[in-house]
């Protein structure tokens, strides 16, 4: 029987490699036997971007793109824009009355956020409750399993216990669903800092292979292996790293080797790596431009993709507000 998963991803632009190896991937390959339902989460993207609103409208249709390019195919998949879906709101209003404070107040990432994200004020009543809203989009759709990271599991954790005390509250309307912990290789921006567009040290997905080349070839290696002849050590070399993501085994091994006896140049074992690594860029690259040329209107798909959405939200709800008597 076909399960039923749902994913979000807040629309900011063109994706970059971190996006397609720690979400994409997954989607794509989830598609094939399960009822999927990926969204543009606008609504979260407002929790933090509340003063820029201009960047959220903007780059819906450039990361829809992306998803179309990386295999997300809108007639297996149920594409659709979270805030077109109002029934998310009214949903994430009732779970919040019943959502005590203190789960909220001990998310592990809300505290880490307060602290880091020191260029905006993130003391909002959105930003404690976000949680919530996640909660909404999952129980909507009865999702069975949600893919997620290690990292994520506490927030999962909290949807199912706010399912549970709904359920327990008023009667059985909204499934538990499980975590399906996905294996993510982490990869790091060109500088060797998180991979972020921000700090300009990312891959796009729609960079051109020639954009590739030029921010692989400045990549920070092992400061020790100053002239070709210095032996270095790839364990501490951010090129490497890509290299075990994206290269075969005789390949690691033969840089493995070869760096720490000085037997090959950091130049070289760059291109051995941009090489491997557009084997998996190129592909997107391609779609990327067919999906543009083709003229499809992504808002159409998301406008098609956000009527099946509803279709489910308006009967859930229906369900809801019975057991909740209102
Ligand atoms: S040879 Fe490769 S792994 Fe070694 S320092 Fe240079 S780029 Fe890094």
């Amino acid at each position: 029987m076909r399960k039923r998963t749902l994913s979000g991803m807040r629309p900011s632009g063109k994706l970059h490699l971190g996006h397609y190896l720690g979400a994409l991937m997954n989607w794509r390959d989830l598609q094939e036997g399960n009822d999927c339902f990926y969204f543009v989460a606008d609504w979260h993207a407002l929790t933090t971007e509340y003063e820029r609103t201009e960047v959220i409208g903007e780059t819906i249709d450039d990361m829809v793109i992306d998803w179309m390019a990386s295999g997300i195919d809108p007639n297996k998949s149920t594409i659709f824009i979270q805030s077109h879906v109002p029934e998310h709101a009214e949903l994430h209003l009732l779970l919040s009355m019943i959502t005590p404070l203190p789960w909220l107040e001990r998310n592990p990432t809300y505290k880490e956020q307060l602290r880091e994200q020191t260029s905006r004020d993130l003391h909002t009543y959105g930003f404690l409750g976000y949680p919530v809203l996640q909660a909404a989009d999952i129980l909507m759709y009865d999702a069975s399993f949600v893919p997620v990271g290690i990292d994520q599991v506490p927030h999962l954790e909290l949807t199912r216990e706010i399912a549970r005390r709904f359920n327990f509250l008023y009667r059985e309307v909204f499934t538990i669903p499980e975590a399906y912990l996905t294996e993510t290789p982490k990869i790091m921006g060109t500088d060797n800092r998180k991979m972020s567009k921000t700090y300009g040290n990312a891959i796009l997905l729609s960079d051109t292979a020639e954009e590739v080349w030029t921010k692989v070839k400045p990549m920070v290696t092992d400061p020790a292996r100053v002239r070709r002849a210095d032996p270095g050590n790839p364990e501490i070399c951010n090129v490497f790293s890509y290299h075990r993501i994206f290269s075969d085994p005789e390949t690691i091994e033969k840089v493995n080797v070869g760096c720490r006896t000085a037997g090959i140049g950091c130049i070289e074992c760059k291109r051995w790596m941009y090489d491997r690594m557009e084997k998996v860029l190129a592909p997107i690259r391609e779609r990327r431009k067919e999906i543009v040329e083709s003229g499809v209107s992504v808002r159409g798909l998301l406008g098609e993709g956000t009527r099946r959405a509803r279709e489910v939200a308006v009967r859930k709800m229906n369900e809801v507000r019975d057991a909740v008597r209102i």
